[in-house]
């Protein structure tokens, strides 16, 4: 029998703890902080020398999920066609900083990536919504606040606390990007693991990926947040464009890659980043710094995801 779900039927479903890892972030300050360890070390390792603390990330294999969004995809909406639509939660805002340097932190985001070309590939549109609302279906399934209903195929939905990055099974995330997928019934699976065989995933597209229904962004408020560069360029500030943009690259179906070498001083301070910083790839796990462009290798794998998109079918 077919395990199709509806999530909004049962609302607390015990899978939603097992938020699949790989879709999991960790950008994050929080793997070398005393306590308990953040969730993806297992590619970085940390070194002292002669008083300096070296950070070596490096990251092969895949650069994307096997999971993607469908190009005019009727089930998202009727007129889907190249977009991919956004929406801004305006009510769990980044500790200190307002909403409106928040939302141009988001907008810069999102600009970096439609201004990627690669043939007629998508285009990120902003929907508005109800600036009192807050937003976040898998918020609102494990019972910390959020809505039932998803407003856009992508949803920054808030800056929220750690209980939540918890009841996700991502304990120590700065920030975590929450899939949700069509099931080959038409119903909408959340917080999947997509390895799981004895699930029927739609692949309407046969490109062998699970097809992405939604995609929600959240970041901790337990962090501490800069908007203006060079204040983030440390390891215990996190600059809030720069991890906008790593998890944007998240939600839109694309994996940690990339090797980055850090050397910080004993205050975390940078002293500097070992490759030419210019082509450190911001889908790097180890991205500490301020990171707001999107590298060579970035960009590769976004097209390789979108340059097909608008030349038809079988354009891929
Ligand atoms: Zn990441």
């Amino acid at each position: 029998m077919r395990r199709s779900r509806s999530p909004l039927d049962h609302p607390r479903r015990p899978v939603l703890a097992r938020i699949l890892t790989a879709v999991a972030v960790v950008l994050a300050a929080a793997t070398v902080l005393p306590g308990p360890a953040g969730a993806s070390m297992n590619k970085t390792r940390i070194m002292e020398r002669d008083g300096q603390i070296i950070i070596v990330s490096q990251e092969v294999g895949n650069q994307s999920y096997p999971l993607g969004w469908v190009e005019s995809d009727t089930r998202r909406r009727p007129d889907a066609g190249l977009e991919l639509t956004y929406a801004i939660d305006r009510t769990e805002l980044p500790p200190g900083i307002s909403w409106e340097d928040t939302e141009a932190a988001v907008e810069a985001a999102v600009a970096t990536f439609n201004e990627v070309q690669c043939g007629r590939n998508l285009r990120l549109v902003r929907v508005d919504t109800d600036p009192d609302g807050d937003l976040g279906v898998a918020q609102h399934l494990v019972g910390l606040g959020g809505n039932p209903v998803t407003v856009a195929d992508i949803t920054f939905a808030g800056w929220v606390p750690d209980q939540f990055m918890d009841a996700m099974g991502m304990g120590g995330s700065k920030g975590l990007t929450v899939p949700a997928t069509y099931a080959a019934d038409g119903s909408i699976v959340w917080g999947y693991d997509v390895l799981d065989p004895t699930i029927d995933y739609s692949d309407i597209d046969d490109d062998r990926e699970s097809d992405l229904a939604a995609m929600e962004i959240y970041f901790t408020i337990s962090a501490d947040y800069v908007v203006d560069d060079p204040a983030g360029d440390t390891l215990f500030v996190i600059d809030l464009e720069s991890i906008v943009l790593h998890e944007l690259g998240h939600a839109l179906g694309m994996d940690h890659f990339g090797r980055t070498e850090i050397i910080l001083d004993e205050n975390g301070e940078f002293v500097d980043v070992v490759l030419n910083r210019n082509s450190t790839p911001m889908m790097n796990s180890n991205n500490y710094f301020v990171n707001r462009e999107v590298a060579g290798s970035d960009k590769a794998s976004f097209c390789g995801r979108y340059a097909s998109w608008g030349k038809g079918p079988g354009g891929h």
